[in-house]
């Protein structure tokens, strides 16, 4: 999920110098060693020709950013730790530290480039770092999930009706975002609170290539659609993030069929008038409902995990629904082709593709898989290829593209 791109210049700065040369050095130890591990471990949902070993760049980006943090602890830390040592003209810093400052004015976080993909984003935002036992997200959901009876339908405010005044579509460089009114909210569900809609968002791949950030048995669809709510007693996404339960996240897989979605073309139309980063377009609103599986959104998963995007805040309760929403490959292919992570005045223009993070271990995280969820068996739920497991068959026919289903 996408919601936060700015003012974090100022407090990874000032946690670059905090850390100081040995902090770093332990650090990056520790980070390389959880990302071979990660790369190990998820070999069978990463595509082949992505996520390519970036260890050689991660010991350059060391060297590079213990310098900073040499710079950044002027004046206490200074002398003991760089080369340079403390009686340099003080000409020599100011200019070292405007060439800083320029270079980490404005740090963002990238999909496709070595040093800002999400491997990299620890480096820039530290609550990215994959450290042990943290919950971070997304996940894989295997057939570790515990039945929890008391999970039933989420109820949907407003999400069946028309709102009014307009929507607004937005590419911020990382996703393309629905920005809602008010109007709207969730609740129920084992939701302790209510939690008003902000947006919703998705994630892809590329052109061949799946995008969903979750993986169901380490298979990646071909896209998500992560539906954003804030809880309501939060006066803002600051708040919200401080909150381990602060952020409700509805989660949807996208798969394709022949047949386009009709209500999926609300979104979908306006794409082309969202081509390039920082592009913006209205949407007359539409009941959200009718883009949903309506028919089965008392089978989910639920668990408690982080953003996606940078800062990675573990603020997050996820809800995964099983049954995906179906878009037709040409509805796909407006966001795998015709999306773009640059302006449109830059000198030269990048596809924005493959917009997801890779999974992270569960721990001791416990996955729930609500009372009538079907899909992954739960320790009282049934088990695939039984009678009451139509899904599985359901979704295997559909991946193959020989069916359009009801749903
Ligand atoms: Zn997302």
């Amino acid at each position: 999920m996408g919601l936060v791109t700015s003012h974090w210049a100022s407090i990874v700065a000032g946690a670059w110098g905090r850390w100081g040369l040995a902090g770093e050095a332990v650090f990056e130890s520790m980070s390389l060693l959880i990302r071979k591990a990660q790369r190990t471990g998820n070999d069978g949902v990463e595509r082949s020709d992505e996520r390519e070993i970036k260890l050689g760049f991660h010991l350059g980006a060391f060297y590079t950013r213990s310098v900073c943090a040499c710079f950044f602890s002027l004046p206490q830390m200074l002398a003991p730790a760089c080369s340079v040592g403390p009686r340099a003209p003080t000409m020599i810093w100011i200019v070292a530290l405007s060439v800083i400052f320029a270079a980490h004015a404005d740090p963002d976080y990238c999909y496709n480039e070595p040093d800002c993909d999400p491997y990299a984003w620890g480096d820039l935002f530290p609550s990215c770092h994959p450290l042990l036992e943290e919950p971070h997200s997304p996940i894989n959901l295997d057939h570790q999930v515990a039945r929890d009876a008391s999970l039933g339908s989420l109820h949907l405010e407003g999400f069946d009706v028309t709102q009014t005044g307009y929507w607004t579509l937005v590419n911020d460089g990382h996703s393309v975002a629905l920005r809602f009114g008010s109007g709207m909210s969730v609740s129920g569900g084992g939701l302790s609170d209510v939690y008003h809609t902000v947006q919703l968002h998705f994630h892809w791949g590329g052109v061949a290539s799946n995008g969903s950030e979750h993986t169901v048995e380490r298979r990646r669809y071909p896209m998500e659609m992560h539906i954003v709510n804030m809880k309501a007693v939060h006066p803002n996404l600051t708040a919200a993030l401080d909150d381990p339960t602060g952020l409700a996240v509805l989660g949807f897989f996208i798969d394709v069929v022949y047949a386009d979605h009709v209500q999926f073309g609300h979104i979908s139309q306006k794409l082309s008038s969202v081509a390039y980063k920082g592009q913006t377009a209205k949407v007359k609103p539409f009941p959200l409902m009718s883009l949903l599986p309506k028919h089965n959104m008392s089978q989910y998963y639920r668990y408690y995990g982080s953003l996606t995007t940078p800062p990675c805040s573990r603020a997050v309760v996820w809800t995964l629904y099983e049954v995906p929403i179906y878009i037709s490959w040409s509805q796909l292919a407006q966001f795998t082709s015709q999306i773009f992570s640059t302006e449109e005045d830059a000198q030269q223009v990048t596809p924005l593709q493959n917009n997801f993070r890779h999974v992270h271990p569960t721990f001791s995280r416990v996955v729930a898989a609500s009372r009538d969820a079907r899909l992954l068996a739960g320790s009282s739920g049934a088990r695939p290829g039984s009678a009451a497991a139509p899904h599985v068959l359901l979704l295997q026919v559909a991946l193959l593209g020989s069916v359009v289903s009801g749903l």
